[in-house]
Parts: C-alpha cells; sequence; structure tokens
C-alpha cells in the first residue's frame, strides 16, 4: 500500500460544459449592464463557489419568484423555469433574461408536444431538483415523475400504447438504461427520443470516469452536493468498485483517502470551474505527475441568450460613442463571445 498516491489521471472531458458557459457569462453580462442588486431565480449553476462569486458582486439568488422587488433585473438559471415563473418574473421584472440551457429546453418541448398528443409522460429525474421542477410544470396533468434508483414502480398508464419516457438530462447513464429497458418491456410501443434526454456533457464526463475507474483505486470528483451531474459520475464510479468522493475544492479531501491509494483519478462536474482541479492536483501532490486520459473533445457552444444579445449590442454602441468607431471588419463583443470563456468572466468579474 503506497504511502502517498503515485499518479494522478486526469479526465477529459470534465467541468464546464457548454450550458454553463452560457449562463456564467450571461450573470457576468448582467453585472457589468446592471446596477446591482441583480436577481436570479435558482442558483445560476449549481456550484456553491461560483454562486459566491457571484454574490460578491452583487447577485440576490431567490427561490421564490415574488421575493424579486418590483422593477429589478432578473435571470433565470440554467436549469430552466416552469412556465409559472417566467410569467410571473416578467410580470415583475424590468428586465427577465433566462439562461436556461439549449438542451433543457428541448426537453421542455418535448413534454408539451408530447402532452398534447395525449401522452402519459414519464419523467426520470431527482424529485425537488430545479431541472426536474421546471421541467414537471410543462404539463403537470400528463407527467408521473419516477427516480433513477427506484424506476416506474406502480405506474399504470391510461393507455399502455400512448406512454412517452423523457429524462433529467443529468442522469447516470446506468440507472437511465435500466429505466428505459424496463419501460420498453412493459410498453413496447413506448415513445422516447431518439438519442435520449441525457446531454452530451453528461454521457461525455461519465464514459471518462467509466474509463478512469478502470486505472484508478481513488476517484475524486469535484462539484457541489446540489449538483445532480456530480453526484451521477461519484454513483458512476462507485458502481464499477472504486471507492469514490465528491469535494468541493482540495480542503475537503481527507488525508487518509489519499494514504490508501496509489492512483488517483480526478474529474469535476458540469458546473465546477477548472482552477478547483488545478487545487486538488496540487493537493494531491503525485509522486510521478499527472496524466490526462481523454474520451473525446468537445466542441458545443450556446451563443448568449437572445435577449441578452439586444443590451450587448447597445452597450458596446453606447461604450463606442464615446470613442473611435471600430472599424467595421474588427469583430464586436459578441463576435467573440466563442473566445471569451466563463473562466475569464469569472476573473472579470474579481474572483
Ligand atoms: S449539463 Fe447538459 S443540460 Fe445541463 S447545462 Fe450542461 S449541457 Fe446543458
Amino acid at each position: 500500500m503506497a504511502a502517498m498516491p503515485d499518479r494522478l489521471i486526469l479526465a477529459e472531458p470534465r467541468g464546464f460544459c457548454a450550458g454553463v458557459e452560457m449562463a456564467i457569462k450571461a450573470l457576468t453580462w448582467m453585472v457589468r449592464i446592471f446596477e446591482p442588486p441583480i436577481y436570479c431565480y435558482h442558483q445560476i449553476v449549481h456550484n456553491e463557489w461560483v454562486v459566491a462569486a457571484f454574490e460578491r458582486v452583487g447577485v440576490v439568488f431567490v427561490d421564490d419568484i415574488s421575493q424579486v422587488p418590483e422593477g429589478a433585473p432578473v435571470m433565470l438559471s440554467a436549469h430552466g423555469s416552469a412556465p409559472q415563473v417566467v410569467e410571473e418574473a416578467s410580470r415583475r421584472a424590468a428586465v427577465v433574461i433566462d439562461a436556461v440551457c439549449p438542451l433543457v429546453t428541448k426537453v421542455h418541448h418535448e413534454v408539451r408536444r408530447l402532452a398534447e398528443r395525449g401522452y402519459d409522460i414519464v419523467y426520470v429525474g431527482h424529485r425537488g431538483h430545479d431541472e426536474a421542477v421546471g421541467t414537471v410544470a410543462e404539463a403537470p396533468h400528463a407527467i408521473t415523475l419516477v427516480e433513477p434508483e427506484t424506476g416506474l414502480g406502480d405506474f399504470q398508464p391510461k393507455d399502455p400504447d400512448k406512454v412517452a419516457l423523457v429524462a433529467q438530462t443529468t442522469l447516470g447513464m446506468y440507472e437511465w438504461e435500466e429505466v428505459l429497458r424496463s419501460a420498453k418491456e412493459a410498453f413496447p410501443g413506448l415513445w422516447t427520443a431518439r438519442k435520449s434526454d441525457l446531454c452530451y456533457a453528461t454521457t461525455n464526463r461519465q464514459s471518462a470516469v467509466a474509463k478512469l475507474a478502470e486505472l484508478c483505486d481513488l476517484i475524486l470528483v469535484v462539484g457541489s452536493d446540489n449538483s445532480s451531474n456530480t453526484q451521477a459520475l461519484v454513483r458512476v464510479a462507485r458502481e464499477r468498485g472504486v471507492e469514490a468522493h465528491r469535494i468541493d475544492s482540495a480542503a475537503e479531501i481527507q488525508p487518509r483517502w489519499l494514504e490508501e491509494a496509489s492512483v488517483v483519478g480526478l474529474t469535476a462536474g458540469a458546473s465546477a470551474p477548472d482552477h478547483l482541479v488545478a487545487e486538488v492536483i496540487e493537493r494531491v501532490a503525485p509522486r510521478f505527475g499527472f496524466e490526462v486520459l481523454s474520451v473525446t473533445s468537445e466542441g458545443e457552444y450556446f451563443p448568449l441568450p437572445p435577449q441578452l444579445r439586444g443590451f450587448v449590442t447597445v452597450l458596446q454602441a453606447v461604450v463606442e460613442a464615446g470613442l473611435t468607431a471600430r472599424p467595421p471588419t474588427e469583430p464586436g463583443w459578441l463576435d467573440r463571445d466563442r473566445e471569451w470563456t466563463a473562466a475569464k468572466a469569472l476573473e472579470m468579474i474579481g474572483t
């Protein structure tokens, strides 16, 4: 048994997904454009460090839209909001920017369409999670929520030929596959999305952690307790018989974990900033350094919400009015958005 880890293997991809990148950059623009306080319905992304960073610059996170004062600017989180919340926000706030991830929006559309067509919808998700609450609210009369761990349970449709199975985007792949298998058995005419609702970031990070599990005797997952995809990464590792722990930061590593490990695997949930991962590498201090294990590369990019793009364009015009005009060939802020990362945005707000 090694006294300290020999090696560390870093999973790729890990950390920020395209939806989280977009949401963090969008809230950063809100902070730049509007006077604080700026309100955000639900945590912008489920990460303690990111939430604290925005709180320091005047963002107030609320769990009830009635807590937003009339006329204040408000952002809706990446997890997607119930239609009633969007409506109420539009009534109260001067400006509402919805930072919902387009892959969550896709599931909302799916649910609405299926409900209109008379389907009994089984939604596989975690009860009380922001994304699940928002999605179920699209058609509560037509949806039954089932937990991935317990599956269909005693679900009984009105018509067994008209059942649809949809999912929270951040489920564990093997949990989803199990529910899918039993649903297909019970309802041969089952409707389900061709490529499943689990998003690319969820499946890629879980594939990487599954590979890590073949090579490591301890896996550390950086991410917050309320982050569903982070928790799924821990479960995927444990399911493969490897000791795995979720940590918010390097400070939470317990020395005895490292004493018993020779090869440490490291990954991060989709809302965890990469500098926290770097701090974990430093803390683990593997004797023979670290290497990267890459299962795929990701090029997904989601542009800022359309309503916000309008504000950014106006702000740029105002700034440029006092300066020499930008040559038409030079890219504007929005043209450079793809290169401007969430990490840079967080640096800009002084984190
Ligand atoms: S984890 Fe997937 S669904 Fe959630 S914000 Fe990221 S890309 Fe979107």
